[in-house]
Protein backbone atom coordinates (compact mmCIF):
# COMPACT_ATOMS: atom_id res chain seq x y z
CA UNK A 1 0.00 0.00 0.00
CA UNK A 2 0.85 3.44 -0.67
CA UNK A 3 -0.24 6.06 2.06
CA UNK A 4 -0.05 9.91 2.24
CA UNK A 5 -0.48 10.96 6.07
CA UNK A 6 -1.87 14.29 5.25
CA UNK A 7 -2.09 17.88 7.42
CA UNK A 8 -0.62 16.48 10.04
CA UNK A 9 2.71 18.33 12.26
CA UNK A 10 5.71 15.76 11.60
CA UNK A 11 7.51 15.98 15.18
CA UNK A 12 11.25 15.54 14.56
CA UNK A 13 14.17 17.49 15.56
CA UNK A 14 11.19 20.63 15.40
CA UNK A 15 7.62 20.31 15.02
CA UNK A 16 6.66 21.44 11.68
CA UNK A 17 3.32 20.99 9.50
CA UNK A 18 4.10 18.69 5.99
CA UNK A 19 2.84 15.58 5.08
CA UNK A 20 4.39 11.76 4.40
CA UNK A 21 4.49 9.88 1.75
CA UNK A 22 5.09 6.25 2.59
CA UNK A 23 5.16 2.90 0.57
CA UNK A 24 6.85 -0.43 0.32
CA UNK A 25 6.53 -0.34 4.29
CA UNK A 26 9.31 2.74 4.15
CA UNK A 27 8.97 6.51 4.42
CA UNK A 28 9.55 7.62 0.74
CA UNK A 29 9.48 11.23 1.42
CA UNK A 30 8.78 14.60 3.38
CA UNK A 31 6.40 17.15 1.28
CA UNK A 32 4.68 20.31 1.94
CA UNK A 33 1.28 19.96 3.18
CA UNK A 34 -0.25 21.55 -0.18
CA UNK A 35 2.32 19.64 -2.44
CA UNK A 36 0.20 17.34 -4.77
CA UNK A 37 0.25 13.46 -5.31
CA UNK A 38 -0.09 11.01 -7.13
CA UNK A 39 -3.53 9.58 -7.23
CA UNK A 40 -2.74 5.97 -5.66
CA UNK A 41 -1.47 6.86 -2.50
CA UNK A 42 -4.50 6.69 0.38
CA UNK A 43 -5.00 9.38 2.04
CA UNK A 44 -4.83 8.84 6.10
CA UNK A 45 -6.09 12.14 7.52
CA UNK A 46 -3.84 13.97 10.30
CA UNK A 47 -5.07 17.20 10.58
CA UNK A 48 -4.71 18.49 13.68
CA UNK A 49 -2.45 16.05 15.13
CA UNK A 50 0.96 15.34 15.64
CA UNK A 51 2.92 12.42 13.62
CA UNK A 52 5.99 11.06 14.85
CA UNK A 53 7.73 8.02 14.49
CA UNK A 54 6.18 4.86 16.24
CA UNK A 55 7.31 4.20 20.36
CA UNK A 56 9.75 2.11 21.21
CA UNK A 57 8.93 -0.29 24.48
CA UNK A 58 12.84 -1.53 25.38
CA UNK A 59 11.23 -3.07 28.59
CA UNK A 60 7.65 -4.33 29.14
CA UNK A 61 6.49 -7.30 30.44
CA UNK A 62 3.38 -7.55 29.24
CA UNK A 63 -0.31 -5.62 28.83
CA UNK A 64 -4.26 -6.56 28.10
CA UNK A 65 -4.00 -9.15 30.68
CA UNK A 66 -0.82 -11.12 29.38
CA UNK A 67 2.42 -11.79 30.29
CA UNK A 68 5.09 -12.90 28.39
CA UNK A 69 6.19 -15.22 31.07
CA UNK A 70 2.75 -16.95 29.71
CA UNK A 71 5.07 -18.38 27.18
CA UNK A 72 2.17 -18.90 24.32
CA UNK A 73 2.59 -16.79 20.82
CA UNK A 74 -1.56 -15.54 22.14
CA UNK A 75 0.16 -13.73 25.25
CA UNK A 76 1.97 -11.77 22.72
CA UNK A 77 -0.70 -11.05 21.16
CA UNK A 78 -2.81 -9.93 23.62
CA UNK A 79 0.17 -7.59 24.95
CA UNK A 80 1.74 -6.24 21.80
CA UNK A 81 -2.10 -5.33 20.82
CA UNK A 82 -2.91 -3.61 23.85
CA UNK A 83 -0.03 -1.49 23.68
CA UNK A 84 -0.14 -0.93 20.14
CA UNK A 85 -2.83 0.95 20.65
CA UNK A 86 -1.14 3.61 22.48
CA UNK A 87 1.66 3.99 20.02
CA UNK A 88 3.51 1.04 20.72
CA UNK A 89 5.09 0.00 17.05
CA UNK A 90 8.38 -2.24 18.63
CA UNK A 91 8.61 -3.99 21.57
CA UNK A 92 11.56 -5.74 23.73
CA UNK A 93 9.00 -8.59 25.12
CA UNK A 94 10.91 -8.71 28.65
CA UNK A 95 10.77 -12.06 30.83
CA UNK A 96 11.56 -11.43 34.78
CA UNK A 97 13.63 -14.19 37.22
CA UNK A 98 12.03 -17.65 37.18
CA UNK A 99 13.76 -21.07 37.27
CA UNK A 100 14.89 -22.44 33.69
CA UNK A 101 12.12 -23.88 32.43
CA UNK A 102 10.00 -21.01 33.14
CA UNK A 103 12.15 -18.97 30.86
CA UNK A 104 12.37 -21.49 28.56
CA UNK A 105 8.78 -21.52 27.93
CA UNK A 106 8.73 -17.92 27.86
CA UNK A 107 11.33 -18.34 25.01
CA UNK A 108 9.30 -20.88 23.48
CA UNK A 109 6.21 -18.10 23.04
CA UNK A 110 8.54 -16.01 21.71
CA UNK A 111 9.49 -18.38 18.67
CA UNK A 112 6.00 -18.96 18.24
CA UNK A 113 5.26 -15.21 17.90
CA UNK A 114 7.60 -14.67 15.45
CA UNK A 115 5.36 -16.41 12.51
CA UNK A 116 1.92 -15.26 14.03
CA UNK A 117 0.78 -13.18 11.82
CA UNK A 118 -1.71 -11.30 13.92
CA UNK A 119 1.22 -9.92 15.62
CA UNK A 120 1.42 -6.41 13.84
CA UNK A 121 4.05 -4.71 15.95
CA UNK A 122 7.93 -5.07 15.52
CA UNK A 123 9.53 -7.80 17.88
CA UNK A 124 13.00 -7.00 18.93
CA UNK A 125 14.46 -9.52 20.77
CA UNK A 126 13.78 -10.95 24.06
CA UNK A 127 14.85 -8.99 26.90
CA UNK A 128 15.56 -10.90 30.10
CA UNK A 129 15.52 -9.58 33.51
CA UNK A 130 17.46 -11.50 35.76
CA UNK A 131 17.99 -14.46 37.36
CA UNK A 132 21.73 -13.08 37.85
CA UNK A 133 20.66 -10.11 40.49
CA UNK A 134 21.35 -9.16 43.75
CA UNK A 135 18.65 -10.09 46.57
CA UNK A 136 19.35 -6.99 48.03
CA UNK A 137 17.56 -5.39 45.05
CA UNK A 138 15.25 -7.51 44.75
CA UNK A 139 12.08 -5.38 44.34
CA UNK A 140 9.12 -7.32 42.77
CA UNK A 141 11.55 -10.23 41.68
CA UNK A 142 11.04 -13.40 43.64
CA UNK A 143 13.87 -14.01 45.96
CA UNK A 144 13.88 -18.13 44.62
CA UNK A 145 14.34 -17.40 41.65
CA UNK A 146 17.70 -15.18 41.80
CA UNK A 147 21.04 -17.15 41.63
CA UNK A 148 24.47 -16.57 40.60
CA UNK A 149 25.79 -16.81 36.81
CA UNK A 150 25.73 -20.52 36.03
CA UNK A 151 27.44 -20.38 32.12
CA UNK A 152 25.72 -23.87 31.38
CA UNK A 153 22.41 -22.38 32.28
CA UNK A 154 22.92 -19.11 30.24
CA UNK A 155 24.59 -21.11 26.76
CA UNK A 156 21.53 -23.61 27.26
CA UNK A 157 18.70 -20.51 27.42
CA UNK A 158 20.69 -18.74 24.71
CA UNK A 159 20.84 -21.89 22.47
CA UNK A 160 17.58 -22.80 22.70
CA UNK A 161 16.69 -18.64 21.92
CA UNK A 162 18.61 -19.13 18.77
CA UNK A 163 19.77 -15.67 18.35
CA UNK A 164 16.24 -14.08 19.74
CA UNK A 165 18.09 -12.41 23.07
CA UNK A 166 18.72 -8.93 22.43
CA UNK A 167 19.24 -7.91 25.97
CA UNK A 168 20.13 -9.40 29.47
CA UNK A 169 19.51 -7.33 32.81
CA UNK A 170 21.76 -7.92 35.40
CA UNK A 171 23.81 -7.18 38.58
CA UNK A 172 27.25 -6.77 37.80
CA UNK A 173 28.96 -7.55 41.29
CA UNK A 174 26.98 -10.99 41.25
CA UNK A 175 30.20 -13.61 41.02
CA UNK A 176 30.62 -14.49 37.12
CA UNK A 177 29.49 -11.35 35.54
CA UNK A 178 32.69 -10.55 33.98
CA UNK A 179 32.51 -14.24 32.26
CA UNK A 180 28.98 -13.44 31.18
CA UNK A 181 30.18 -10.07 29.81
CA UNK A 182 32.29 -11.86 27.27
CA UNK A 183 29.09 -14.69 26.35
CA UNK A 184 26.83 -11.31 25.97
CA UNK A 185 29.59 -10.06 23.57
CA UNK A 186 30.10 -13.00 21.32
CA UNK A 187 26.39 -13.79 21.17
CA UNK A 188 25.74 -9.76 20.16
CA UNK A 189 23.73 -9.22 23.23
CA UNK A 190 23.00 -5.77 25.04
CA UNK A 191 23.82 -5.90 28.98
CA UNK A 192 21.77 -3.85 31.33
CA UNK A 193 22.91 -3.34 35.47
CA UNK A 194 19.69 -4.45 36.84
CA UNK A 195 18.68 -4.92 40.50
CA UNK A 196 22.09 -4.12 41.53
CA UNK A 197 23.73 -3.67 44.74
CA UNK A 198 27.03 -1.95 42.65
CA UNK A 199 29.21 0.80 44.09
CA UNK A 200 30.43 2.92 41.43
CA UNK A 201 33.65 1.24 41.35
CA UNK A 202 31.60 -1.66 40.27
CA UNK A 203 30.07 0.09 38.12
CA UNK A 204 33.25 1.59 36.37
CA UNK A 205 34.73 -2.05 36.16
CA UNK A 206 31.48 -2.91 34.56
CA UNK A 207 31.78 -0.29 31.73
CA UNK A 208 34.79 -1.73 30.79
CA UNK A 209 33.14 -4.79 30.39
CA UNK A 210 30.44 -4.08 28.09
CA UNK A 211 27.70 -2.90 30.58
CA UNK A 212 26.63 0.21 29.36
CA UNK A 213 22.99 0.51 30.36
CA UNK A 214 21.47 1.03 33.51
CA UNK A 215 17.63 -0.69 33.87
CA UNK A 216 14.83 0.94 35.39
CA UNK A 217 17.21 4.16 37.16
CA UNK A 218 16.20 4.77 40.34
CA UNK A 219 14.27 1.15 40.99
CA UNK A 220 16.10 -1.39 42.76
CA UNK A 221 19.46 0.11 42.24
CA UNK A 222 22.03 1.19 44.75
CA UNK A 223 23.19 4.78 46.44
CA UNK A 224 25.62 6.72 48.73
CA UNK A 225 25.81 4.20 51.52
CA UNK A 226 28.74 4.49 53.90
CA UNK A 227 31.90 2.23 55.38
CA UNK A 228 33.09 2.78 58.67
CA UNK A 229 31.74 6.26 58.56
CA UNK A 230 33.33 6.84 54.78
CA UNK A 231 30.50 7.71 51.77
CA UNK A 232 30.64 5.37 48.96
CA UNK A 233 28.81 6.37 45.53
CA UNK A 234 26.42 3.70 43.83
CA UNK A 235 24.65 3.34 41.10
CA UNK A 236 22.98 6.05 41.03
CA UNK A 237 25.76 8.23 40.88
CA UNK A 238 27.29 6.10 38.70
CA UNK A 239 24.01 6.78 36.03
CA UNK A 240 24.82 10.51 36.38
CA UNK A 241 29.03 10.78 36.62
CA UNK A 242 29.31 8.26 33.83
CA UNK A 243 28.45 10.21 30.48
CA UNK A 244 29.03 7.31 28.05
CA UNK A 245 26.30 4.98 30.39
CA UNK A 246 22.53 4.71 29.43
CA UNK A 247 19.81 5.23 31.62
CA UNK A 248 16.28 4.09 31.15
CA UNK A 249 13.09 5.38 32.95
CA UNK A 250 10.49 4.80 33.94
CA UNK A 251 7.89 7.77 33.46
CA UNK A 252 4.51 6.52 34.47
CA UNK A 253 5.14 9.67 37.07
CA UNK A 254 4.59 7.29 39.93
CA UNK A 255 8.06 5.53 39.55
CA UNK A 256 9.85 8.43 39.88
CA UNK A 257 8.01 11.36 41.18
CA UNK A 258 8.05 14.85 38.72
CA UNK A 259 10.64 16.55 40.64
CA UNK A 260 13.14 14.14 40.48
CA UNK A 261 12.18 13.58 36.56
CA UNK A 262 13.06 17.09 36.57
CA UNK A 263 16.54 16.15 37.94
CA UNK A 264 17.09 13.55 36.04
CA UNK A 265 16.37 15.95 32.88
CA UNK A 266 18.71 18.39 34.29
CA UNK A 267 21.70 15.99 35.00
CA UNK A 268 21.47 13.60 32.27
CA UNK A 269 21.88 14.06 28.50
CA UNK A 270 18.40 13.41 27.27
CA UNK A 271 20.58 11.41 24.74
CA UNK A 272 21.47 8.88 27.16
CA UNK A 273 17.62 8.72 28.69
CA UNK A 274 15.41 6.34 27.41
CA UNK A 275 11.34 5.75 28.09
CA UNK A 276 10.03 2.86 28.93
CA UNK A 277 7.15 1.57 30.91
CA UNK A 278 8.60 -1.28 32.41
CA UNK A 279 4.38 -2.45 32.47
CA UNK A 280 3.08 -5.44 34.16
CA UNK A 281 -0.30 -7.52 32.40
CA UNK A 282 -2.70 -4.71 34.02
CA UNK A 283 -1.21 -2.40 31.57
CA UNK A 284 -4.08 -1.27 29.42
CA UNK A 285 -7.25 -2.93 31.39
CA UNK A 286 -9.20 -1.36 34.18
CA UNK A 287 -8.82 -3.55 37.08
CA UNK A 288 -7.71 -3.41 40.31
CA UNK A 289 -6.13 -6.68 41.47
CA UNK A 290 -3.47 -8.14 38.67
CA UNK A 291 -0.41 -10.75 38.85
CA UNK A 292 3.13 -10.59 38.44
CA UNK A 293 4.91 -12.64 35.78
CA UNK A 294 3.87 -16.29 34.68
CA UNK A 295 0.15 -17.50 35.65
CA UNK A 296 1.78 -21.05 36.31
CA UNK A 297 4.16 -18.79 38.49
CA UNK A 298 2.17 -15.65 39.94
CA UNK A 299 2.96 -12.71 42.45
CA UNK A 300 -0.24 -10.99 43.49
CA UNK A 301 -0.54 -7.28 43.23
CA UNK A 302 -2.99 -4.62 43.65
CA UNK A 303 -3.28 -1.60 40.99
CA UNK A 304 -4.37 1.58 42.60
CA UNK A 305 -3.15 5.20 41.91
CA UNK A 306 -2.28 4.48 38.02
CA UNK A 307 0.38 1.56 39.45
CA UNK A 308 0.77 -1.77 40.58
CA UNK A 309 2.56 -2.64 43.90
CA UNK A 310 2.66 -5.78 46.10
CA UNK A 311 -0.22 -6.73 48.26
CA UNK A 312 1.46 -5.22 51.19
CA UNK A 313 2.10 -1.66 49.37
CA UNK A 314 5.60 -2.08 50.57
CA UNK A 315 7.06 -1.85 47.21
CA UNK A 316 5.72 -1.22 43.62
CA UNK A 317 5.57 -4.15 41.56
CA UNK A 318 5.77 -2.90 37.66
CA UNK A 319 3.98 -0.53 36.30
CA UNK A 320 0.50 -0.34 34.34
CA UNK A 321 1.98 2.77 31.86
CA UNK A 322 1.24 2.81 27.96
CA UNK A 323 3.69 4.72 26.07
CA UNK A 324 1.37 7.56 25.45
CA UNK A 325 1.40 8.11 29.59
CA UNK A 326 5.21 8.56 29.39
CA UNK A 327 4.98 11.45 26.79
CA UNK A 328 2.03 12.93 28.55
CA UNK A 329 4.32 12.69 31.67
CA UNK A 330 7.46 14.45 30.04
CA UNK A 331 4.92 16.86 28.99
CA UNK A 332 4.28 17.68 32.36
CA UNK A 333 7.39 18.34 33.39
CA UNK A 334 8.19 20.85 30.65
CA UNK A 335 10.62 18.50 27.90
CA UNK A 336 9.52 19.96 24.53
CA UNK A 337 7.84 17.00 22.64
CA UNK A 338 10.34 16.66 20.28
CA UNK A 339 12.37 15.73 23.15
CA UNK A 340 9.79 13.39 24.46
CA UNK A 341 9.43 11.51 21.46
CA UNK A 342 13.46 10.81 20.45
CA UNK A 343 13.38 9.44 24.44
CA UNK A 344 10.77 7.01 22.90
CA UNK A 345 11.74 6.35 19.69
CA UNK A 346 15.44 6.60 18.30
CA UNK A 347 17.24 6.62 21.70
CA UNK A 348 16.24 3.02 22.63
CA UNK A 349 16.76 2.12 19.37
CA UNK A 350 20.49 3.69 19.11
CA UNK A 351 20.99 2.04 22.98
CA UNK A 352 20.20 -2.12 21.16
CA UNK A 353 21.94 -1.21 18.38
CA UNK A 354 18.81 -1.37 16.43
CA UNK A 355 18.65 2.40 15.06
CA UNK A 356 19.50 1.35 11.55
CA UNK A 357 16.81 2.38 9.39
CA UNK A 358 14.93 2.87 12.46
CA UNK A 359 13.02 5.08 14.70
CA UNK A 360 12.70 8.19 13.15
CA UNK A 361 10.35 10.17 10.25
CA UNK A 362 13.28 10.48 7.39
CA UNK A 363 13.10 9.43 4.03
CA UNK A 364 14.39 5.28 3.66
CA UNK A 365 13.56 4.86 7.13
CA UNK A 366 10.85 2.07 8.13
CA UNK A 367 7.53 3.28 7.69
CA UNK A 368 6.55 3.28 11.89
CA UNK A 369 4.51 5.78 12.49
CA UNK A 370 2.42 6.96 15.72
CA UNK A 371 -0.54 9.62 14.85
CA UNK A 372 -1.47 11.46 18.29
CA UNK A 373 -3.68 14.80 18.97
CA UNK A 374 -2.84 17.86 21.24
CA UNK A 375 -3.86 15.31 24.48
CA UNK A 376 -1.24 12.49 23.11
CA UNK A 377 -4.24 10.11 22.24
CA UNK A 378 -3.22 7.58 19.76
CA UNK A 379 -5.52 7.98 16.28
CA UNK A 380 -3.47 5.55 14.57
CA UNK A 381 -0.66 3.43 13.82
CA UNK A 382 1.48 2.21 10.98
CA UNK A 383 4.02 -1.03 11.20
CA UNK A 384 6.74 -1.01 8.53
CA UNK A 385 3.54 1.03 5.69
CA UNK A 386 0.58 -0.87 6.71
CA UNK A 387 -2.28 0.20 9.24
CA UNK A 388 -2.01 -1.81 12.31
CA UNK A 389 -4.69 0.22 14.73
CA UNK A 390 -6.94 3.13 14.37
CA UNK A 391 -9.17 4.42 16.76
ZN1 LIG B 1 11.04 -5.01 34.47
Amino acid sequence: MKYRIHGGSLVTDTVERADLLISDGKIEAIIPTDAPSPREYEIIDAVGCYVSAGFVDIHQHGGGGADYMDGRAEDFYLATSAHLAHGTTSVMPTLLSADTEGLMRAIGGYKAALSDPRIKANLLGIHIEGPYISPKQAGAQKPEHIRKFNPEEYTAIADFAEGNIRRWSVAPEVEGAADFAKFAEKRGIALSIAHSDADLDTAREAFRLGYRHITHFYSCISTVTRRNGYRVAGLLEAGYLMDGMDVEIIADGSHIPPDLLRYVMKFKSSERIALITDAMRAAGQSVSESFLGSALDPLPVIVEDGVAKLTDRSAFAGSVATADMLIKTMLKIDTPLPVAVKMLTVNPLRMMKLDVNKGLLKAGYDADVCIFDEGINVKAVLVMGEVAYRA
